[in-house]
């Protein structure tokens, strides 16, 4: 197998040019100019030869060609078929690949994991398109498509909000859902410098480690969720009355005091201030009137 040599900056400019290609700014293309970044994702994402490798669009392989070189297999993504015979040209010596044309927010991946991993857990590494982060993140925890690990770059905003915990202004209903499904950390901070074209925000790798049941085990899940949305759905607002305005929830005024009184919370507090387990107590509660 070759060795990954579009970390390099100078082969990136090669193979653009060879292609004339032009950046698609809808496909969110930042690609990676920075071998450092590079080897901090590889590091992070923990990929061994046993390991079948989900990449979220590829861009023109630089990334694909450094996890081809450590994992088992590798299928990538990629939504722009200007890049299809780019990638068909960078990719050509690295034999463990595989390449689909497609939009990833399409495909069935519960079926891809069967197919190509016999249903067994597959590792996730991207430079994500920033304007996909969140829902394939959640449609990979929320439809428990088998993954160990999540190691992707994203809007640093973004990763900040994943890992933040109660009472911080980071803190809201990505925070308790990406935390309900996994353990997330950031692996590294990345200026906008270490792309081409520049982004105009600076970006974080993050990765998260898949449970393979969630840490509390709330009655009603879909419940909790609505009961978590209704919290931050009006942030300036206490707990009581962002849980009486959603719609999604209809809950009477005393049903909501009373909630609160068993869960021994205070009838001011808002919904950042409440943990997971402290949601998980709600919600069991509040099942109950339901
Ligand atoms: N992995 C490359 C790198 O690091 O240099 C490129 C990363 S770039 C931030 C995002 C890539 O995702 C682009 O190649 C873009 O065309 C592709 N992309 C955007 N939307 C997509 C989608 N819905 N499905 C699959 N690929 C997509």
């Amino acid at each position: 197998m070759a060795r990954p040599y579009l970390g390099d900056p100078k082969h990136t400019i090669e193979i653009l040019k060879k292609y004339a290609f032009v950046f698609q700014k809808r496909y969110g293309q930042n690609f990676l100019i920075d071998p450092h970044v590079l080897e901090k994702i590889m590091k992070a994402a923990e990929i061994g030869k046993d390991d079948f490798v989900l990449e979220i669009g590829p861009g023109i392989g630089t990334l694909t060609q450094y996890l081809a070189c450590a994992a088992k297999k590798v299928t990538a993504v990629e939504i722009d078929q200007a890049l299809i015979p780019v990638l068909e040209d960078t990719l050509e010596n690295f034999p463990n690949i595989e390449v689909i044309h497609g939009d990833i927010l399409k495909i069935d991946l519960q079926k891809l994991v069967q197919e190509k991993n016999q249903g067994k857990p597959i590792k996730v590494v991207a430079n994500l398109p920033y304007y996909i982060t969140t829902p394939i993140l959640m449609e990979l925890l929320e439809k428990r498509i088998p993954t160990a690990s999540m190691t992707v770059m994203v809007q640093k905003e973004v990763a900040k909000r994943m890992c933040a915990g109660p009472g911080s202004k980071e803190y809201g209903a990505l925070s308790l859902a990406v935390q309900y499904y996994s353990k997330p950390s950031i692996a590294a901070n990345v200026p906008p410098n270490c792309f081409m074209p520049r982004p105009k925000v600076g970006s974080a790798v993050i990765q998260l480690k898949v449970y393979e049941k969630p840490p509390v085990a709330p009655q009603d899940p879909e419940l909790m969720f609505r009961i978590i949305r209704a919290s931050f759905n009006q942030r300036r607002k206490t707990l009581a009355n962002g849980l009486r305005n959603f719609a999604e929830l209809s809950l009477r005024k005393g049903e909501i005091q009373d909630a609160l009184e068993k869960c021994a919370l205070p009838a001011d507090i808002r919904g950042e201030n409440l943990s997971l387990e402290q949601f998980v107590q709600l919600s069991d509660v509040i099942s109950k009137v339901k």
